[in-house]
């Protein structure tokens, strides 16, 4: 009796801490997967065509012609934002949420050396990251939609964003500048969904996670001020190259020894110029680097602690640094749990689902997620011999993309059917 009891009261008290129920599964309408395959030809051709014309951040005129073009042909209203930014705006017969998928358009400066017939054909320009596959993907997931209006509750609004890598100096772009111009408005998005493919992993595995999936990512400039002298008599000046090597060293004892070893951080040093001539003791030394953190704190503390070493670092050589940090950092990608939740069926309906671990990889779709709850997906296209994103080897397994025409299209479909 009182055993009962106690376990009664138990259990009342596990059922008051319970979490709040979880939504409903999207299901996997009937069309979705046999309508992305009927489109694969059309899908692929698009990539390719992307893929030979590859532009870079901020110049994308040819490709967002080209995707408000099909739009267009497909009957969306369309509009242009963040110089060549697409929005297209699909509304469905039946009444329901706005949401929103977003695809990213930009190449980025490398010589291709995959000998493919689609090759890039702008010399030292790529699409070495993959937003060829997301614009075609997007595309497709656009007329698989736009197929199935009458039947479609609310409206999907399509995202082709410009510069996700990064605008060029002195240029304002990306999710910021997308944001900034309205995309979430008019109508006014709910909730973004997005993905991104990695030429890695067995093709056409998911990488599903909730909560934080992508960190949050700085770029930072040093400058390192010394005092010229003759190479022969170092003690006359302050040589900024030593500090340099002083400071390239000390800044890693940051990750090393400053932060929590179990908390996700990165800080790299990626680039170093500096110095006038052999025999000269350099007054100057400029360097660039990029930090990855997750949790707002960490950041904190690690600008913290790069001021405090660097000016260590700088006194013993008898410098002064300045450390200033570029207006274009993004925060993690965190996926809302509640949407990660509800589009799992329907993803492992698609393929193979993993739990995808954190990355230290960043990405601009952030931007959406602070506006509006966002879910955003990786799709494993890995094939044969491949490089990573980023590299001249990168190519990526086509087969892929039907299922990431299917995994957007549902992922917008089913969203009626998780409103609170
Ligand atoms: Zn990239
Ligand atoms: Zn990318």
């Amino acid at each position: 009796m009182r055993s009962t009891l106690l376990l009664l009261l138990a259990a009342g008290a596990l059922a008051a801490q319970a979490p709040a129920p979880t939504p409903p599964p999207t299901p996997m309408p009937a069309w979705l997967k046999p309508g992305a395959a009927a489109l694969e030809y059309e899908v692929v051709a698009w990539r390719r065509d992307i893929h030979a014309h590859p532009e870079l951040s901020n110049r994308e005129t040819r490709t967002g012609n080209l995707v408000a073009g099909i739009l267009g042909v497909l009957g969306l209203e369309t509009r242009r934002l963040a110089g060549t930014g697409v929005v297209g705006v699909l509304r469905g017969g039946r009444p329901g949420p706005v949401v929103a998928l977003r695809a990213d358009m930009d190449a980025l400066p490398i010589q291709e050396v995959v000998e493919v017939p689609w090759k890039s054909t702008v010399p030292g320009v790529m699409h070495a990251c993959g937003h060829d596959a997301h614009t075609a993907m997007l595309l497709g997931a656009a007329k698989l939609l736009a197929q199935h209006r009458a039947e479609l509750r609310g409206t999907v609004v399509f995202l082709f964003q410009p510069a996700e890598e990064g605008a060029p100096a002195g240029e304002f772009g990306g999710a910021k500048r997308m944001i900034a111009e309205g995309a979430l408005e008019n109508p006014k998005v709910e909730a973004i969904y997005g993905l991104h493919q990695r030429p890695e992993g067995p093709s056409g595995t998911l990488g599903w996670r909730s909560g934080p999936l992508m960190a949050g990512s700085d770029t930072w400039h040093l400058v390192l001020h010394g005092t010229m002298a003759h190479g022969a008599w170092p003690n006359r000046g302050n040589d900024a190259v030593l500090m340099a090597a002083e400071a390239i060293q000390a800044l890693q004892a940051i990750r090393s020894r400053r932060i929590d070893p179990v908390k996700p951080f990165v800080l790299t040093v990626g680039t170093i110029h500096g110095g006038n001539r052999h025999n000269i003791i350099a007054d100057r030394v400029e360097l660039t680097g990029t930090m990855r953190t997750f949790e707002p704190a960490v950041r904190e503390r690690a600008i913290a602690l790069m001021h405090e070493t660097l000016k260590g670092a700088c006194a013993i050589h008898g410098g002064t640094y300045e450390l200033t940090f570029k207006d274009d950092d993004n925060p993690p990608v965190d996926n809302d749990p509640r949407l990660a939740s509800a589009v799992r069926p329907l993803l492992a309906g698609l393929g193979v689902l993993e739990e995808q671990d954190l990355i230290m990889g960043a990405e601009d779709f952030a931007h959406y997620q602070r506006k509006v709850p966002g879910f955003f997906l990786f799709l494993n296209s890995g094939k044969g011999k491949s490089g990573g994103n980023h590299t001249p080897d990168m190519n990526l397994d086509e087969a892929v993309l039907k299922i990431g025409v299917a995994a957007l299209a549902g992922m917008a479909w089913g969203h009626a059917d998780i409103r609170p």
